[in-house]
């Protein structure tokens, strides 16, 4: 009796100091295709506390990409309630939505989604053209971005110059440039080989470290080892939810894996 009482106070003094970043409550969301109505999200709830990182896993079609829209303020559901650090996002304007979402998160995709006639440096600096940085401010900014993903040295080169993993070093650095409180990466290894996938990894598990909060989207259960916690989705709704109990490190990974030049 003991012991379960101290177990309980623990846990509720984890959660009293580890405020919810994300509260999502029976969100659902629908599609309108033409006479027809797509469930994508059938009462999802979940917490997400700050400092977390998260792994969201499920079969294509599950809802994932839809849940990640919501929590970045990219879609609004069709009901229920999305909190945003305390702040009730879900019957904000579209203007409103752009504003919070260019303050608070920053996006990583499998696709880079990088602008192909523009550098590295000028990559990073496209979120903070938005907010009011002066542009001597926007370049240092930028600068500690790429520095913070291991660029440093690139920033002059285009798109076309750098490797699948560069380039998706420049789309994490622009999407920390505005400093956000919550990264969210959909599939964001979806395209790149195995080494450069931990290599990503690698950086996520630092920038967690240094206490960004990380939602990620992934199909590949050894991907998903690198959070922290896991979250599996079915036909739209939350299956599974645990605690990811052995964490790998991705620098201990690399370290067995062969260097590929590049
Ligand atoms: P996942 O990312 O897990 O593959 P999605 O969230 O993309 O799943 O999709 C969930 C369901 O919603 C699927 O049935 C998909 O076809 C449907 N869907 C997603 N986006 C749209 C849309 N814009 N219009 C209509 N249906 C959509
Ligand atoms: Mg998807």
């Amino acid at each position: 009796m003991a012991v379960e009482s101290s177990v309980e106070s623990q846990a509720a003094e984890i959660a009293s100091s580890a405020p919810s970043l994300i509260e999502v409550r029976d969100v659902k969301k629908d599609y309108e295709l033409g006479e027809t109505r797509v469930h994508a999200l059938r009462g999802v709830s979940v917490a997400i506390s700050q400092g977390e990182f998260v792994a969201i896993m499920g079969a294509s079609g599950s809802g994932k990409s839809t849940f990640m829209n919501i929590l970045g303020c990219l879609d609004r559901p069709t009901s229920g309630k999305y909190l945003l650090d305390g702040v009730d996002v879900s019957e904000l304007s579209k203007k409103e939505l752009a504003r919070i979402r260019n303050q608070k998160i920053g996006f990583v995709f499998q696709g880079f989604n990088l602008l192909a006639r523009t550098t590295a440096l000028e990559n990073t600096e496209l979120p903070m053209l938005y907010s009011r940085v002066s542009k001597a401010e926007r370049e240092k900014r930028a600068r500690e971005a790429l520095a913070l993903v291991g660029l440093d040295e690139r920033e002059d080169h285009f798109p076309s110059q750098l490797s699948g993993g560069q380039q998706q070093r420049v789309a994490i650095a622009r999407a920390l440039a505005n400093r956000p409180s919550l990264l969210l990466a959909d599939e964001p290894t979806g395209n790149l080989d195995s080494r450069t996938s931990v290599e990503v990894m690698e950086i996520f598990q630092n920038l967690n470290a240094q206490g960004l909060t990380i939602v990620l989207v992934t199909h590949e259960p050894d991907i998903a080892q690198f959070a922290k916690r896991e979250i599996f989705f079915r036909d739209g709704q939350i299956k599974r939810d645990q605690k990811i109990a052995r964490s790998q490190s991705a620098s201990e990974v690399l370290k067995t894996l062969p260097v590929i030049e590049e």
